[in-house]
């Protein structure tokens, strides 16, 4: 993670590390989710669920930092995330 400015305590912040799980069948495709990830996780999936929607699928499941907006944001309750323990990254620069 680059910060646009040093914090002084930058040695002692740990970036928290998440999987997030998408409820398929749930999912009415409004990309809610897709647009406000903050890290750019999550991309509409090439398939369609049994409602003929696409569901976001995450393509970049490293970066989620298990911040909870996609879950707090979906109107369908169908997207969640949880930690991933003993994944925290270091700071970068
Ligand atoms: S928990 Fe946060 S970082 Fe992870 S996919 Fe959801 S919105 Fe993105
Ligand atoms: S916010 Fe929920 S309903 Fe909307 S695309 Fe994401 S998972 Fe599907």
């Amino acid at each position: 993670m680059k910060y646009w400015r040093k914090p002084l305590d930058v040695e002692r912040i740990k970036v928290p590390r998440g999987r997030v799980y998408v409820i398929e069948e749930r999912c009415k495709g409004c990309n809610f989710c897709i647009e406000f990830c903050p890290v750019g996780v999550l991309a509409a999936s090439e398939g369609f669920n049994a409602k003929g929607y696409h569901p976001p699928y995450p393509q970049n499941e490293e970066a989620c930092t298990n911040c909870g907006l996609c879950e707090v944001i979906c109107p369908e309750f169908a997207i969640y995330s949880l930690p991933r323990d003993g994944k925290e990254e270091e700071p970068h620069e």
